[in-house]
């Protein structure tokens, strides 16, 4: 049986390229290869950056209001097609449709605030700054620009970039993960549907080729990246050295304290959904819960294990499931390593998911994982893992908690749990973390916000979306102007200064 193969998307149409290197797009919920994705060579790269190159002027001269009224559309068809879009996604990376969903609804978020470009574009200007003159600055875009995106979120994070990058005015190349590369391809269809001219949004699949080829090309003016911190280090340095502008986030190993005073029936619900949602394959889920006290932590860890025992993991496109598959058996493999050491490193293992009865099924499943007993030099603790395995720390006090997370090399998200608003403020002032919720478990700025962590999970001076995309996605221009009224002043040889 021929596989299909997922194409690039060019100038509008799909296109399969010319590279004879392919790579296996899995259906994790039953580890069945379901499709191949080209990964391009040097000729494919050449083909879809030249294009957006071709693009990138007549839409960056586009009204602010015109590009709007595009973004407007895109997002309407986005919407109509919601449930094809969420059901995509699933089916590449085995999250639950609902939770799919929900990614699409976050990363559209970002496309509704980029409808209000003419505003959020609108420049600054100074009347009378000496005599007979005016001084204004206006923001212009930057030309053709690369998203570079991981296999978690293959809607919400290009969308992060795509709303305020094509708002800007510039063409985009997106490089979508590998793993599920399908939903970017029926973005970018829907986006010239809703009147975006061909080549403005263009899809490249491919691997480490196109994205080193995207960091280098000088016809590339910016780079934004979202994937794991030693490959955003990478695309940071290296088109920083090629003379990009570069925003590259990483990864993450966020903390939730747990105060005494903490509600626990609200800790435990938080907990479940933050640790195990998605099954753990967020930059933003918890895998830490620092807990001070050991009634706290006795108390919390034994209503964690009941619910932990009880997740229902299957089928993510099967209503009432909370848990589907992990992306690939290379990860799921990678994960349950990660349990074997966290055994070996002497944690107490609370609830083994490697036992669950998901796993007997040829999908790549696993079951939610909790550990007791966690300490800072343990690699289950120092290191991302990614999946469904919530590390419980026991510490004395507040302050014991507040020093573990800015110890930690991440610093994404993080949340506290208490009654205590002093408590709260006191840590969300001090924690050396991008993102902070205050019985929140999950504190995603909304569109309207920007997204980013501090330490190594994230690099560049700009955040995602919010007035920070508008900033990313633009350059400054500032004009002094002054008009001839008879007579002109001597030549001045010393720096002007206001009179
Ligand atoms: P990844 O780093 O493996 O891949 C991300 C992108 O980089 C993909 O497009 C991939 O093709 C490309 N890539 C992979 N290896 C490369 C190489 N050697 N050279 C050049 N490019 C390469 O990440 P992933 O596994 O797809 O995604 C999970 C990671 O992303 C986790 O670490 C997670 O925390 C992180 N993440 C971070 C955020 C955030 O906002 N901080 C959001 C989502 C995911």
């Amino acid at each position: 049986m021929t596989l299909p193969r997922i194409p690039h998307v060019v100038a509008g149409a799909r296109r399969d390229g010319q590279s004879d290197r392919l790579s296996p797009v899995f259906d994790p919920s039953t580890g069945a290869i379901a499709s191949q994705v080209p990964l391009a060579n040097a000729a494919d790269i050449e083909m879809v950056i030249a294009d957006a190159a071709a693009a990138a002027p007549a839409w960056g001269q586009r009204s602010a209001q015109d590009r709007s009224r595009v973004m407007f559309r895109w997002r309407e068809l986005c919407m109509a097609h919601a449930d094809e879009l969420a059901r995509l996604i699933s089916s590449e990376h085995g999250k639950v449709v609902s939770d799919a969903r929900g990614e699409l609804q976050r990363g559209l978020e970002v496309v509704e605030f980029a409808t209000g470009i003419p505003h959020l574009m609108k420049g600054e200007f100074s009347d009378g700054v000496s005599r007979g003159i005016d001084m204004y600055s206006m923001r212009q875009p930057l030309g053709v620009t690369a998203a570079i995106t991981p296999f978690n979120f293959p809607a919400m994070v290009p969308l992060w970039m795509l709303g305020p990058a094509l708002a800007c005015g510039n063409a985009v190349v997106l490089k979508p993960s590998e793993r599920d590369p399908s939903t970017a391809v029926r973005l970018a269809e829907l986006f010239v549907e809703a009147g975006g001219p061909p080549g403005v949004f263009n899809v490249l699949q491919g691997d480490a080729d196109a994205v080193n080829a995207l960091c280098t090309d000088p016809r590339v003016q910016a780079v934004s990246f979202v994937g794991s911190t030693p490959i955003a280090r990478h695309v940071y340095e290296t088109s920083a050295r090629h003379g990009k502008r570069v925003q590259a986030m990483g990864g993450a190993k966020n903390h939730l304290v747990v105060l005494p005073d903490a509600d626990l029936d609200m800790t435990v619900e938080s907990l479940m959904g933050a640790a195990y949602g998605s099954a753990g394959e967020r930059c933003m889920a918890i895998s830490v819960a620092v807990v001070v006290g050991d009634a706290t932590a006795d108390a919390l860890v034994a209503r964690l294990a009941d619910r932990v025992r009880a997740l229902r993991v299957g089928d993510p496109r099967v209503d009432g499931n909370d848990m589907g598959p992990l992306v690939t058996a290379v990860h799921r493999d990678r994960i349950a390593g990660y349990i074997g050491a966290g055994v070996s490193e002497g944690a107490s293992l609370v609830v083994d998911g490697r036992t669950h009865p998901a796993t007997a099924e040829s999908g790549f499943f696993l079951g939610g994982t909790l550990f007791d007993h966690v300490t800072a030099n343990m690699s289950i603790y120092r290191e991302e893992i990614f999946g469904p395995v919530l590390c419980v720390v026991r510490v004395q006090s507040a302050e014991e908690a507040l020093t573990l997370c800015n110890e930690h090399q991440y610093g994404n998200g993080v949340a506290i749990f208490t009654r205590n608003g002093g408590a709260a403020r006191e840590f969300a002032h001090r924690v050396q973390c991008g993102m902070v919720g205050i019985n929140v478990p999950i504190p995603v700025p909304l569109a309207f916000y920007s997204f980013g962590g501090w330490k190594e999970s994230a690099f560049g001076d700009h955040n995602q979306h919010g007035m920070d995309g508008v900033r990313f996605y633009t350059r400054t221009k500032t004009v002094t102007t002054r008009w001839p009224s008879g007579g002109a002043d001597a030549a001045s040889f010393s720096m002007p200064v206001l009179r």
